[in-house]
Parts: structure tokens; sequence; C-alpha cells
């Protein structure tokens, strides 16, 4: 934590400090185009990305004739990730923003502080790891200027393992049957947002979100496309299986009660069939005498019930818990500090 940038770390907090000194900001005309990129400990592969969205962009930017900016979100990274932001920041100061968090809030988070940061007409998300090839930013932003707001994602030859295949194929299976959401391929982050879904975003303030899923429900003319999906190009996932169930879970409760009412149902449903069972033994019980037999049956079915009733618990709390996240107001993420010759907050 050499870099004078972002030496902070440590030192006593400041909230939204200009560390940015005498390095030229980026205050200049907007942009048309931002591009938002959560980092969180990608040292390994930062420089890759460097090499090849700079280029990628400066060759869009000619031919279209478009200006763009791009914001990194460092998402409390603990390797050297902030440190190779910085110095990219440094080196061009005039297309590249950098907002520090001071801990890690999560990708989803990270990508909103970097909503409220952007300043173009056209916001398109990508992830750090070079899985968005940056070269499919061309195909979004042309989608874009023929008048879509929402430009969905499709990966081709999706690059990830087995079992994340099959449970996003569950998992969106489920999300189409239970929500208004229509996504083929909701786990690509890559898509591209116009600025009146941005400000309605930014308006939103939830502390449990599913980006994409939002976004679409404030689209007017969404669109997807097919792009390509390479392997991770170094590192590691930064999704454990227990993150992305958290992070699906966001998804269906954020987006749906439905699960609630199927319980209602189900617990209805449950009632008749156990009410009729009681029928069914009071009877037996007065004509037929007595019984000790089935003693196991019914433990296996009382088990049963007792499973279902606790996964009833256990999603109420899934739902509750967020209204009560949500209703703390505490803010979402803390930033420490912007590298983008401001020091204000909403510029
Ligand atoms: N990420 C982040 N905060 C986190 C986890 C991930 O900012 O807590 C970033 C990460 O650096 C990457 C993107 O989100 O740019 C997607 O993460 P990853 O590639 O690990 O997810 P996967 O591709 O496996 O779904
Ligand atoms: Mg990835």
């Amino acid at each position: 934590m050499s870099d004078p940038l972002i030496s902070m770390a440590g030192q006593p907090f400041v909230p939204h400090a200009d560390l940015t000194g005498a390095v030229p900001g980026s205050a200049g005309p907007r942009p048309d185009l931002s591009v938002v990129i959560p980092v969180y400990n990608e040292e390994e592969g930062l420089q890759a990305l460097f090499d090849r969205l700079y280029p990628a962009l400066d060759k869009l930017a000619a031919e279209r004739a478009l200006r763009y900016e791009i914001v990194f979100i460092n998402d409390g990274s603990r390797d050297r990730s902030p440190q190779m932001l910085a110095g990219q920041y440094r080196l061009r100061p005039e297309v590249t923003r950098v907002v520090l968090f001071n801990g890690n809030y999560g990708q989803h988070m990270a990508i909103l502080a970097g909503f409220e940061r952007a300043r173009g007409e056209m916001v398109i998300t990508l992830d750090a790891d070079l899985q968005n090839p940056p070269e499919e930013i061309a195909p979004i932003v042309e989608a874009m200027r023929q008048g879509h707001d929402y430009v969905g994602t499709i990966r081709r030859n999706r690059q990830d393992s087995a079992w994340r295949r099959y449970a996003s194929r569950a998992m969106n299976r489920l999300r189409e049957r239970i929500t208004r959401i229509r996504m083929t391929d909701q786990g690509c982050m890559m898509r591209g947002y116009s600025r009146h879904i941005i400000s309605l975003i930014n308006q939103c303030h939830e502390v449990n979100t599913f980006i994409p899923a939002l976004a679409y429900t404030f689209a007017q003319r969404p669109i997807e496309i097919e792009i390509g999906h390479e392997e991770r190009a170094a590192g590691e996932s930064k999704y454990s299986a227990y993150k992305l169930m958290r992070l699906n879970f966001d998804l269906v409760t954020g987006f749906s009660v439905v699960p609630l009412e199927l319980f209602s149902m189900a617990g209805l449903a449950l009632s008749l069939v156990s009410a009729a069972f009681v029928l069914l033994l009071a009877w037996r019980r007065i004509f037929l005498g007595s019984e000790a037999e089935g003693v196991f049956t019914l433990f296996a079915i009382l088990f049963f019930l007792m499973g279902v009733a606790l996964f009833g618990i256990g999603l109420l709390g899934e739902y509750i818990g967020r209204i009560y996240q949500q209703v703390r107001q505490r803010p979402r993420f803390v930033v420490q500090a912007f590298l983008d010759g401001s020091n204000a907050r909403d510029d």
C-alpha cells in the first residue's frame, strides 16, 4: 500500500475524500458510453484486461464516433488490484474512473456504486476476469443505438463448470415460472442499459438485488443478443456454492412472492390431507379397534411434515431478513475514495 493515491487503507477514514491530487480528472464532457467493471482480487488478470479493453474501446470510439469512460469499482480487494487500478488511472485519466470501497460488499453493490458514478448515455457492465470479451461491447452498443434500452446477452459456449451450468439452468427455469422476468441466460453480467434505466436503478436503494432482473423490470424495448464467453483469464471464481445460493435467493425473493403463496397452497393441501387422515384413523379406531403397528410410517410422515414446516419457516425468514436489512437503512456500501479528479459524491 505504498501508492499515495490509495494509501488511505489503515488510516482514519475520511468519506469521499479527494485523493487525486494534481492528477487531472475526467470531469470533461459527458461520455456516450460508460463501461462498469467490479473488481475483487483480480490482480492476476487485470493487466490482460487493460491490454484488451482499452484498445477495443479506442477502436470503437474511433469507428462509431463516441466518447467512453471506464468505471472500475474495487470491491475491497486484498491483493494488488487497487494499486493496479490506480496505476491505470494515472495512465489514462481522461477515460478511467475508479471507485475504491473500504470493504467487500459484493459484485452487485459494486456495480450499483459504478452506476451512481457512471455518466454515459449507455452503460455496459462487464466482469473483470475477461470471461466477457471486451470486443463484444461493439454489438451491444449497436443494439442500443438501434433503440433498445436493455440489451441482454446469451453466452455462446458457456465456459463454466458443469455443475454451475446445470444449477443455472434449473434456477433459470424456476425464475421463468415465478417471476415476470424473461431472460434466457440470467447469469451473464455483460449487459447494456440505457440512461433512463440507470436513473431508475439509482433511485431504488435495494440492499439485496440482482441487477439484470431489476433493470429488466424497467425496460421498455429489451432485446437479447448472443455473445462469446471465455474461460477465466486468471484467478478463480469469487462465487462459492454458498454465495451463489444467496444470490439466487436474492433473485427469487427480490422479484416474486410466489414461493410464499406456494407455501400457503401447500399448507392448505396438507391440512386437507391430514384432516382426511384423522377421519380415517378415527373410523379405524372405532370400528377395528386400537392399533400399534404403523408407528414408524407415522414417524416418517411426521418427519417429512416437520421438514416441510421448517423449510417454510426458513423461506419466510429469507424474506423477513431482507426486510430487516432494508428497514435499517444503513449505507449499502462505503466508498473510501474516488479516483476521478473530483471529490463530490454526485457530480
Ligand atoms: N466480484 C466482486 N465482488 C465479489 C465477487 C466478485 O466485485 O464479492 C467481481 C469479480 O472481480 C468479477 C465479477 O465480479 O469481476 C464476477 O465474478 P466471478 O468471475 O468470480 O464470478 P463468475 O464468473 O464465476 O460468476
Ligand atoms: Mg467470472
